[in-house]
């Protein structure tokens, strides 16, 4: 609650006011709930809930629910839930085989997905952009044809984006440098309004899954590779972002002094000695990633190291060293003391977690940091991109 003592921070106590009518609404996109219920799952006191409901159904964000909650001890309660539930979310993710748009509820059930192979011509974006159009198309005509007006559209690439009005910096797996994926989708789908599309990394919308299912701890790194190495890393409860959205690209650490030349014209980053490309390649599987997948190759990798084989375990103990260094860098750079493992990292999170304790800070009674492995796996980014499009709903809905 704010303060009394407001005299020097309206600003801030708004600010708080306003966190909290979010989360009051956030609470509520995963089904109705009386306000004793809401007050226990935001934290908030139940004085708080009663005036943070009042406030949103007085704007036509919350209503009163017909229904009521069963009958236990005392009287039934009153429901709330959010005004406009029947709503679509749209996810567009484009990877390095193929473009999918999901279509989501705010509670998290996914309606309809749509899929298909857009063939990796390298070099080339449109073939790659027609089928996003298409799934897009499909998905946007699915959520019609239920009633569902549309509240969120977003696309999540696996590359780095950045900039404003947002672009695709770089994909590695599709050879494209500088590309404005959002601008060419329009000139596609020529309803749409590109100004309100937002283009994610999807590291940056994994990461935020993983944040909240370790518990919203307030310092973390995260740490993963499918293709390439992306980072995020956590400080005072929020990812850093930077600049240029540049901030926890831990895969371009230059951990290596003059070592090999990167994609991004650095010398001896980290994802040239344990991105999938190095690895694969040391362990004599590029042939299987080119004929089966990155993802397929990965696997063969992981369990060839599991079961001991030579090539395989000598390119993971290669790696090691340098995994554990860029993730200590990144530790200390802002105290944190938890690490969280995605992609084929979350498979070597023992490993990872021995390495790290025996390069740690000694002094001053220090304890190496907590690592834990992904539990969300490849989902993680369609789901935390979901998360993002109801906080962005609810951040409109709150004007
Ligand atoms: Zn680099």
């Amino acid at each position: 609650m704010p303060s009394p003592d407001s005299s020097r921070g309206s600003l801030t106590s708004e600010d708080v006011r306003r966190h909290n009518l979010g989360l009051v609404a956030l609470a509520l996109t995963s089904g109705p709930l009386s306000r004793s219920e809401l007050a226990l799952e935001t934290g908030l006191t139940r004085g708080a809930i009663t005036s943070l409901s009042a406030e949103l159904i007085e704007h036509e964000i919350v209503r009163e629910s017909d229904r009521i909650a069963p009958e236990g001890r005392g009287r039934p309660k009153t429901l709330l839930e959010l005004s406009a539930t029947d709503v679509a979310l749209i996810i567009a993710t484009l990877d390095a085989d193929r473009v999918e748009a999901v279509v989501s509820t705010l509670d998290g059930q996914r309606l309809a997905r749509f899929s298909r192979r857009h063939g990796r011509p390298i070099g080339d974006p449109g073939p790659v952009v027609d089928a996003l159009a298409q799934v897009v198309s499909e998905a946007l005509a699915h959520a019609a044809s239920v009633g569902r007006p549309l509240a969120d559209l977003s696309v999540v690439v696996w590359a780095p984006v950045g900039g404003s009005p947002a672009v695709v910096l770089a994909d590695t797996d599709l050879g494209w440098e500088r590309v404005d994926l959002i601008g060419l989708l329009q000139q596609r789908l020529p309803r749409l309004r590109a100004a309100q599309i937002p283009l994610i990394a999807d590291t940056s919308v994994a990461a935020l899954e993983e944040h909240a299912d370790a518990g919203s701890p307030p310092h973390l790194v995260y740490l993963k590779s499918d293709s390439g190495i992306g980072g995020a890393v956590f400080a005072d409860g929020r990812a850093l972002t930077g600049a240029a959205g540049w901030a926890g690209m831990l895969g371009h650490l230059p951990v290596i002094a003059d070592g090999a030349l990167c994609e991004c014209g650095q010398h001896g980053c980290l994802v040239t000695v344990a991105g999938p490309d190095a690895l694969l390649a040391n362990a004599g599987l590029t042939d299987v990633a080119d004929t089966d997948g990155l993802d397929a190759a990965l696997e063969r990798f992981v369990t060839g190291v599991r079961d001991g084989r030579r090539g395989f375990v000598d390119a993971w103990a290669a790696a090691l060293p340098h995994v554990a260094r860029t993730l200590q860098i990144a530790l200390l750079t802002v105290g944190a003391d938890h690490v969280v493992l995605g992609g084929y990292l979350a498979a070597f999170a023992e490993d990872i977690a021995d390495e790290l304790a025996r390069i740690a800070v000694r002094a001053g009674g220090a304890t190496p940091p907590q690592v834990t492995a992904s539990r969300l796996g490849a989902e993680a980014a369609l789901l935390g991109a979901e998360r993002a499009a109801r906080l962005r709903m609810i951040d409109t809905l709150l004007g």
